[in-house]
């Protein structure tokens, strides 16, 4: 369990990062009225929000930004980040976007012609299910039942199940799926990845009834990493042939960059072959993104993300990322702590329920947790459980989710393992001490998106 796999890098800059008191950490909390968003990020020591766009980029990418070409239209720098997706995905077309969510904008609508529509997915990531509902369809998730049992090992537990997947395209007839998404790796559950042998039924499935297929490949390269080292007749083959075959798969690929492709913003569109659809896509981002040449970034952006999307597919990098991961999960199940098992590409998620059976759902057990962590060891995680849920819109109630998570999200190439072992000290710390942590009330709720600005206080 001591043993890890090293950095394949050395640091050539640094950011002083600050430890605090635990008495400066009780006022910063209060001062944020317990919620850890609203605390400013120089007050955290290690922060494990989000593997988005928190990454460190590599000096190649830092020389790549001095190429940018800030033409409005056909910039060099598009033409570059262009060949780079195709000659990874073998798609023809291709259109950045801001980040992740520019493309669910520009896309999910124009497969949404008509009213009573459903798209349905493996499990879909928050932003994925806002814009599904916004486009005016219904989201619907078909993971497999082991990724809920989270003590037992399953290599895959990001999977679609398939036989579920296909009862819901008989119970509301094929015409009215809008289209299949595949979350690459299961970004909600964990980040668990999804076997080829299930992407490829999945496809089988999409094709015999006419249903375009789309990715949600944020973390592409973690989950073809995943299959080579899990799936058999992939110990031998390359990342880029792996993630090949899984493009080969699908029909329209949307990326958030800001996971594998290494860069701190970045989305992207990659479309196989429809040309009517492209055009319609085109259009659509220039009205919300931008031309397509530029799709709201910086030509700097473009090199920069031409040059992450490569490096993020390098085994040593991947052997590396993942096992921080793993390190993590394991110190923390070695001491008994609940999580999901085995752990993804890009987090550990902590299970707060059984750690304060005595918080229930509405007093969010898990917010209680990533506060007492904070309060520990100056390190923030965040909830993913009924806090971020909300409230059901017809009776007001608060919506109980199935999982009350603590998602301890790890940066990209930024911190250590030693960084880890004192995230790996406080969660046990606090395991320690459990009884003793309180559950929270509002004192301000938002009418929505309450996790971000909610004040809370303890009862
Ligand atoms: C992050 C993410 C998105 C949204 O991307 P943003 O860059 O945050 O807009 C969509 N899908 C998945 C699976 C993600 O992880």
């Amino acid at each position: 369990m001591g043993n890890f796999v090293a950095p394949p890098y050395r640091i050539k800059m640094v950011e002083p990062i600050k430890q605090t008191t635990r008495k400066e950490r009780e006022k910063y909390l209060k001062e944020a009225y317990n919620n850890l968003f609203l605390i400013p990020s120089e007050a955290v020591y290690i922060d494990l929000l989000t593997d988005s766009g928190t990454g460190a980029m590599s000096h190649f990418q830092w020389a790549a930004l001095m190429q940018g070409d800030e033409a409005y239209a056909g910039s060099r720098s598009f033409y570059r980040f262009e060949k780079t997706v195709k000659s990874i995905t073998g798609y023809q077309y291709i259109i950045p976007t801001h980040q992740g969510r520019g493309a669910e904008q520009v896309v999910l609508p124009l497969l949404t012609p008509r009213s009573g529509m459903y798209f349905i997915s493996n499990m879909h990531f928050d932003t994925t299910r806002a814009h599904v509902e916004l486009a005016g369809a219904r989201a619907i998730d078909c993971v497999i039942d082991a990724c809920f049992d989270i003590d037992t090992y399953h290599p895959f537990k990001g999977n679609m199940d398939v036989e579920k997947c296909l009862a819901y395209i008989k119970k509301y007839k094929a015409d009215n799926i809008a289209g299949i998404i595949m979350t690459l790796t299961n970004n909600s559950a964990g980040g668990e990845p999804v076997s080829m042998k299930n992407l490829r039924a999945v496809s089988a499935l999409a094709k015999k009834y006419h249903i375009p297929l789309i990715m949600d490949g944020a973390r592409f390269a973690e989950n073809a990493f995943f299959i080579k080292q899990r799936e058999a007749g992939y110990e031998q083959k390359s990342i880029r042939e792996i993630a090949r075959e899984m493009f080969d798969y699908t029909d329209i690929f949307l990326m958030s960059a800001k996971k594998d492709g290494l860069v701190n913003i970045g989305g992207l569109i990659a479309i196989k072959n429809d040309t009517a659809f492209f055009q319609t896509c085109q259009v659509r981002t220039v009205a919300y993104e931008g031309f397509p040449t530029y799709g709201g970034l910086a030509g700097r952006d473009l090199e920069a993300m031409a040059v992450g999307l490569k490096e993020g597919m390098n085994e040593h990098y991947l052997r590396h990322r993942l096992d921080q991961v793993r390190y993590l999960a394991e110190k923390l199940k070695h001491a008994g702590i609940p999580i999901q098992y085995p752990s993804g590409g890009h987090a550990v998620f902590v299970d707060c329920k059984r750690i304060c059976p005595h918080i229930p759902f509405d007093r969010f057990p898990a917010q209680s947790v990533c506060n007492a962590l904070y309060l520990e060891a100056g390190v923030r995680g965040v909830e993913i459980g009924s806090m971020l849920l909300g409230r059901d819109p017809e009776t007001g109630q608060n919506i109980e989710s199935p999982f009350e998570w603590m998602r301890l999200a790890i940066p990209r190439r930024t911190y250590t393992y030693a960084h880890l072992d004192i995230v790996a000290q406080a969660v046990i710390s606090i395991y320690e001490k459990r009884e003793k942590i309180k559950g929270l009330i509002f004192e301000y709720e938002p009418p929505v998106l309450r996790h971000f600005t909610a004040r809370m206080k303890y009862e």
